[in-house]
C-alpha cells in the first residue's frame, strides 16, 4: 500500500480498518541471492538499495532481535556531512543527497529535519580548525560557515558566552545537517525493502557463518540453516564477534555508547548544538525533550545499558555549556554498542572469505551515514567493486598505513 494524501483520507472514511501491516514477519527460505545478518539501519538500508536500484530481489535481512532494537534506534538522530577528510567526505556528502530524497524514495515519513548542525570553538586555535574544516568542506562542495560569536548568540541566545569555564567564540555551521526520526528510518527501510520482496526475518541469531573451500555457502541460524550465494555481515556493535564465526579478528574494539533525553520543555534550540572543549551535544526533540550525548565509555563492553558515571560527565560538560539546564529534569537514558575501529572510519569492503563482505566500524556517527552505506555497500555486493566514494574504506588500510584519521587523536577508540 502506497501511503499518501489519498490513502489516509480513503482509510479515514473506512474507520481505519484496512492498513496493513508495515512489513511481513517473513519465516527464513533455505536459499537466498545475498543474505544480509543484521536489521539495524545499515542492513535494510543495503536491502532497499540492492532491490530498488540493483534488482537483487532474492534477499533476506536476518536480525537477532527486533528491527529497531540496535543503534538505529537508540542514538542521537544527527545527520551531517561536514567531515575533513578527502576519503570521508564525498562520502558523506552522498548521505546527505540520499537523506534529502529519502523520504519520496521509500515512501515514508522520516522526519528528516535539516535544522543545522553548529560546532561551536572556543579559542583562536580552534576557530583556525574549524575554518580549515569549513574551507575543505567548501572546496568539495559542501555547505559551511565560519560564524562569530554575536551570530551564534542570535541562535543560541540560552548559552553561556562570557563566563563560563570556556567562553564561546562563534561556530562553524552547517546548515544542511540536522536531525532525522531514527526508528522512523528503519521503519521506512523495512516496509520498502519488503515491498520489493527482501524477507525481513525477526527474532533469528546468527551463530554460525559456514565456509567451503574459502567461499562462504551460508550461515547457522537459532532457525535452521540457510544457505546463501553472498553474505553481508552489518553488525554494528556485534562486528567482531559475528566476525569472528567466520574466523576473521577485525581491528575493531566495542564500547558503550549513551544517550540522555531531559522532560519536555516548550521550544528552546532549533539547531544541534556541539560542544567544542568537550564531548556534548544537544538537540531539542519534536516533543520537547531535550536530547544529549557525550563520550563513549572507556572501557570495551557488550552491555547494552547506560551508567551512573557517564551521566555526570555529560551532564557536567551541559552545565558549563549552558547552566540553566541545572533546573532541567532527566527523565531517561540508555546505551548502544559502538564499532569503533581504529582510525575512526568505516569498513566497506570484500573479506578475505569469497562472497562474505564487511559493513563496520561506523564508531559513533554510523546514523548520518546509514543511506550512504546502504547504498555503496548494495554496490559492492552486486557488481564486486567498490563504489567511487566508499573505495577508501578498505579493510586492509589498517595493514597498509593508509588509515583515514578523520579526528587526528591517534588510534585508540576512547581519545576520537
Ligand atoms: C547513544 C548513541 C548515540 C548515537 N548518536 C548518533 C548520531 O547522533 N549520529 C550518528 O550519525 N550516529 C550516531 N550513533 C551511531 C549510530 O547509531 C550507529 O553507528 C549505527 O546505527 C550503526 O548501524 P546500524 O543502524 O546498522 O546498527 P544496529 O541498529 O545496531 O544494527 C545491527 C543489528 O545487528 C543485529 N545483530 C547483531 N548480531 C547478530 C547476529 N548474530 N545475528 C543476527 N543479527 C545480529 C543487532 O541485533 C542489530 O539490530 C549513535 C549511537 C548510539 C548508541
Amino acid at each position: 500500500m502506497r501511503y499518501s494524501i489519498f490513502s489516509l483520507i480513503g482509510q479515514t472514511l473506512k474507520g481505519h480498518r484496512g492498513w496493513q501491516p508495515t512489513w511481513r514477519d517473513a519465516a527464513p527460505k533455505p536459499e537466498y541471492d545475498v543474505l544480509i545478518i543484521g536489521g539495524g539501519g545499515h542492513g535494510l538500508a543495503t536491502a532497499h538499495y540492492l532491490a530498488s536500484r540493483f534488482g537483487i530481489n532474492n534477499v533476506a535481512v536476518i536480525e537477532k532481535g527486533y528491527i529497531g532494537s540496535g543503534n538505529v534506534g537508540r542514538n542521537t538522530t544527527i545527520i551531517r556531512s561536514n567531515y575533513l577528510l578527502p576519503g570521508n567526505t564525498p562520502f558523506y556528502e552522498l548521505s546527505m543527497k540520499l537523506w534529502q530524497g529519502l523520504e519520496q524514495d521509500v515512501n515514508y515519513n522520516a522526519m528528516v529535519s535539516q535544522r543545522g548542525v553548529l560546532n561551536l570553538f572556543h579559542s583562536d586555535p580552534q576557530r583556525d580548525a574549524y575554518a580549515r574544516r569549513g574551507n575543505a568542506m567548501r572546496l568539495a562542495g559542501v555547505d559551511a560557515e565560519l560564524l562569530d560569536r554575536e551570530r551564534v548568540r542570535a541562535m543560541v541566545p540560552f548559552l553561556d558566552y562570557e563566563t563560563s569555564r570556556f567562553p564561546i567564540q562563534g561556530g562553524l555551521l552547517q546548515r544542511r545537517g540536522g536531525t532525522a526520526r531514527h526508528d522512523a528510518v528503519a521503519w521506512g527501510y523495512a516496509r520498502a525493502a519488503d515491498s520489493r520482496g527482501v524477507d525481513i526475518v525477526q527474532n533469528c541469531e546468527v551463530t554460525g557463518v559456514t565456509i567451503m573451500n574459502g567461499r562462504v555457502s551460508g550461515v547457522a541460524t537459532t532457525r535452521g540453516p540457510i544457505r546463501a550465494k553472498k553474505v553481508a555481515l552489518v553488525v554494528a556493535g556485534n562486528s567482531s564477534r559475528v566476525a569472528a564465526m567466520a574466523g576473521m579478528r577485525l581491528p575493531i574494539e566495542s564500547h558503550v555508547l549513551q544517550a540522555f533525553v531531559s522532560e519536555g520543555l516548550k521550544p528552546l534550540i532549533d539547531c544541534v548544538v556541539t560542544f567544542g572543549a568537550g564531548h556534548l551535544y544537544i538537540s531539542q526533540s519534536d516533543k520537547g525533550g531535550l536530547v544529549f550525548g557525550g563520550d563513549i565509555d572507556g572501557y570495551n563492553s557488550y552491555a547494552q545499558r547506560g551508567n551512573l558515571p557517564v551521566i555526570e560527565d555529560v551532564m557536567e560538560a551541559a552545565m558549563g555549556l549552558w547552566p540553566g539546564l541545572g533546573r532541567v529534569r532527566l527523565l531517561r537514558h540508555w546505551g548502544g554498542i559502538m564499532d569503533m575501529s581504529m582510525d575512526g572510519s568505516p569498513i566497506i569492503d570484500h573479506t578475505p572469505v569469497q562472497g562474505l563482505y564487511l559493513n563496520a566500524g561506523w564508531c559513533y556517527g554510523g546514523f548520518k551515514a546509514t543511506p550512504a552505506s546502504g547504498f555503496c555497500f548494495a554496490h559492492l555486493i552486486a557488481k564486486d567493486e567498490p563504489h567511487p566514494v566508499a573505495a577508501a574504506y578498505r579493510l586492509d588500510r589498517f595493514a597498509t598505513g593508509r588509515v583515514i584519521d578523520e579526528k587526528g587523536a591517534g588510534a585508540q577508540p576512547n581519545l576520537h
